[in-house]
């Protein structure tokens, strides 16, 4: 929406649709903000159709806000390529999270990560989630112990800035496409 804060300049730089007022960036018009985490950039396009609900079969974009051992909670905010004009809460199980066996869900993924996954199916507005399949899983991860954006390094994905090392399942585009 016109006036809707969507970050600060430490962060980000403003681009198309967005503006910046006392290190704060706005939204300039209704539509969808773009964040573009590799280049730091935020850009807010107009709205063509706004998709209402998600569906069985939709590929959802949505970040993560809690883990459990054998569950993980989603914001979804994106259907495809358009974004909601609310959030759906999504569960990913882990027996959902991979072809193969993974024993916990803190192996594929972590609180603030953002990831793409495939409803399988809605009960009470709740969806469940797959991201079984090489197209699906974390899109973009964040350091859990300096917050800074994970790097993928052969199977796994290191920390540029601190070094940790961490596990997630990832998508084959980790860290290349814009959300
Ligand atoms: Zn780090």
């Amino acid at each position: 929406m016109p006036g809707e804060p969507l970050g600060v300049i430490e962060e980000f730089i403003p681009d198309s649709g967005a503006y910046t007022k006392d290190g704060i960036i706005y939204s300039k018009i209704i539509g969808c903000a773009l964040i573009d985490f590799k280049n730091k950039r935020v850009s807010v396009f107009p709205i063509g159709h706004v998709a209402k609900v998600p569906k069985v079969g939709s590929i959802i974009i949505g970040q993560v806000s809690a883990v459990q051992p054998q569950m993980a909670t989603v914001r979804i905010f994106k259907i495809g390529k358009k974004a909601l004009s609310g959030f759906f809460s999504g569960l990913l199980h882990v027996s959902d999270a991979q072809s193969r066996f993974v024993e916990s869900m803190f192996n594929i993924c972590k609180p603030s990560d953002i990831i793409r996954a495939e409803i399988i199916s809605e009960k009470n507005r709740i969806y469940h989630l797959s991201t079984k399949g090489k197209n699906l899983g974390v899109v973009y991860a964040f350091c859990s112990n300096c917050g800074y954006l994970l790097e993928q390094r052969y199977r796994d994905l290191q920390c540029p800035r601190c070094g940790k090392i961490e596990k997630r399942k990832i998508a084959i585009d980790y860290g290349k496409g814009m959300i």
